[in-house]
């Protein structure tokens, strides 16, 4: 069975920072889901930050809430053990929540917490491309589909 890794938030989980969830209601997630693909995951919690928690945006090499603590670190552990939970499950395909300073892809917040987004990746989509997993956002399902079904062989 090839899992894949996603966003919990996306999932229904309610651990954003607001104590939210995002959830989508994509046909392709619940298709997954049906066939018992999907690994749920959220870095920032795994990292070990509560819910809710402050708000946090990429500034240069650090984490920082808006009033500048620095949360670094918990961002970096979380990004680890979703690349560990990968791994475990043979993970090569990841859906992760775009514009997060753990999960975008494409776009996070320009460190301003004026959300203004710019070009660039959270720490787990990151680590996560970096060590050759393939990783989509929730607006690129359908390409996500069409890979899934490469690797597959269908
Ligand atoms: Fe969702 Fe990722 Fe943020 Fe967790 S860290 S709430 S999974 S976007």
């Amino acid at each position: 069975m090839e899992r894949i890794l996603v966003s919990s938030c996306l999932l229904g989980a309610r651990v954003r920072y607001d104590g939210r969830a995002k959830t989508s209601d994509s046909e392709i997630l619940t298709r997954w889901r049906a066939e018992g693909r999907l690994v749920p995951f959220c870095p920032e919690v795994a990292g070990g930050l509560p819910v809710p928690r402050p708000a946090a945006e990429i500034t240069g090499d650090l984490v920082l809430t808006r009033d500048g603590q620095d949360v670094t670190g918990f961002f970096t552990r979380g990004a680890q053990l979703a690349l560990e939970t990968a791994r475990a499950h043979q993970i090569r395909l990841a859906i992760l929540k775009e514009g997060s300073p753990s999960c975008g892809s494409h776009r996070i917040g320009d460190g301003t917490f004026s959300k203004t987004h710019i070009p660039g990746a959270g720490l787990t989509a990151r680590l996560l491309s970096r060590h050759g997993i393939r990783v989509f956002s929730e607006d690129e399902l359908p390409a996500a589909d069409t890979y899934l079904r490469e690797i597959l062989g269908k």
